[in-house]
């Protein structure tokens, strides 16, 4: 069965914006899905910010292995109730692309629990992408490095925590490095982090960029789901693996659930 990968995306500045939609005159996230689409191991479906339930209803996201997120203008107009359904998916096991200006989704900060701030600039400048884990499943095919002519600049600091991997590390043009693909485990969750993809510049049209894509679906394809992941059972002493005696006082009466 192949993996089933749900691209969404915010879909306004390609509305709004002149530059943005002539590079991608058929909305950004239908030529992401356009790059994905090209391993034959990969279904791929699209979504947007203006479908009902922004197009992740819990039907949508139960048919999904790996979600791939743009979004820039409009994080505030994502729900807070969606944000938590994505996470617990999540956390159960669903893997989580998140693209560029995704830095700053309601998802990834809350999935991140830090900033995500950084430094950036929008002029356009060349990106010298490094490959600094040439042996990671999302590095497969790459060369020693590649190079976006036009990108928008994030700098460093980063304010994420420490990554499970870093990928790649990026250099641009003005002189800043910036750590530009980053994997984390939240739960039982694949969460890999890439960051080109500014929406003025045609990065999404990129062969070596559509390759990075495929390689982190492909790693970030879980099969196993772990419902029970955000339960909090109070396992009872005649159900303790070794006889046991409870001793000293007890907060809880027995069977009750514990605060949250
Ligand atoms: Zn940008």
């Amino acid at each position: 069965m192949p993996i089933r990968t749900l691209v969404w995306g915010e879909n306004v500045h390609e509305h709004i914006n002149k530059t943005v939609a002539e590079i991608y005159p058929e909305g950004m996230h239908s030529q992401i899905a356009k790059l994905i689409g090209k391993d034959s191991n990969i279904s791929v479906k699209t979504t947007t910010l203006q479908e009902p339930e922004h197009g992740l209803t819990d039907k949508a996201l139960e048919e999904t292995d790996v979600l791939v997120w743009w979004g820039h203008r409009a994080h505030g107009d994502v729900a807070d109730e969606i944000v938590e359904r994505v996470a617990k998916r999540v956390w159960e096991g669903m893997g989580l692309i998140v693209l560029h200006s995704g830095h700053f989704s309601k998802i990834f900060k809350r999935l991140m629990g830090s900033p995500c701030a950084l430094n950036w600039r929008e002029a356009g400048e060349r990106e010298r992408l490094w490959v600094v884990n040439p042996g990671h499943p999302i590095a497969k095919g790459l060369p020693a490095y590649f190079e976006l002519e036009n990108e928008e600049m994030y700098g460093e600091p980063f304010s994420v925590p420490e990554p499970l991997e870093t990928v790649f590390v990026s250099w641009f043009q003005g002189g800043e490095v910036f750590r530009s693909g980053l994997t984390y485990r939240k739960g039982a969750g694949n969460v890999f982090y890439f960051r080109p993809g500014h929406e003025t510049y045609p990065t999404y049209h990129d062969a070596t960029v559509g390759l990075v894509l495929r390689n982190a679906v492909n790693w970030a394809y879980n099969p196993n789901r772990f419902p029970h992941i955000t339960e909090a059972p109070n396992v009872p002493v005649e159900k303790a693996l070794e006889p046991l005696e409870a001793r000293g006082g007890s907060l809880h009466e027995a069977g009750e659930e514990g605060f949250r």
